[in-house]
């Protein structure tokens, strides 16, 4: 059974009104698995995902499967966070209350948003976050 994704529009609202606005860093796509990969090593993680090229489409702007981060030519650095949130949450609700939390970390650590800051802008959308989310282990990629 699939379980319901209850926050999933209020984080996408969340993002646009509370992200989107601040006009953040774009990462090309040429540069966006060198970001990927500063990211994970900054943490202390291994095997980042592969960045890949998203087909184009409308309505998706990214996504993840878990071993692939799907982007566009440019894409904001949040958007990139957020895909890596999943892929960090894989197990969990996909936009339950620790993506949510893992997500404000790697915004805070990565882009310098607060925590603090930003946790009045979540309480006005109603949305939930546990900022003690445990990260799912990533496995090493399969030969
Ligand atoms: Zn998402």
């Amino acid at each position: 059974m699939k379980v319901r994704d209850v926050q999933r529009q209020r984080v996408y609202d969340w993002e646009a009104s509370a992200l989107e606005p601040l006009n953040l860093r774009q990462v090309a796509l040429k540069d966006a698995q060198m970001f990927v990969n500063g990211v994970w090593l900054a943490h202390g993680w291994l095997y980042p995902p592969s960045v890949m090229r998203q087909r184009p489409c409308r309505r998706i702007v990214a996504k993840t499967n878990g071993d692939e981060v799907h982007l566009r030519d440019q894409t904001p650095a949040w958007v990139i966070l957020h895909e890596l949130a999943h892929v960090l949450t894989l197990k969990q609700e996909s936009h339950g209350a620790d993506f949510v939390g893992v997500y404000l970390k790697l915004l805070d650590d990565v882009l310098n948003l607060s925590v603090v800051m930003m946790t009045p802008t979540l309480r006005l959308h109603g949305i939930k976050y546990n900022l003690g989310a445990r990260l799912c282990p990533i496995s090493a990629p399969q030969p």
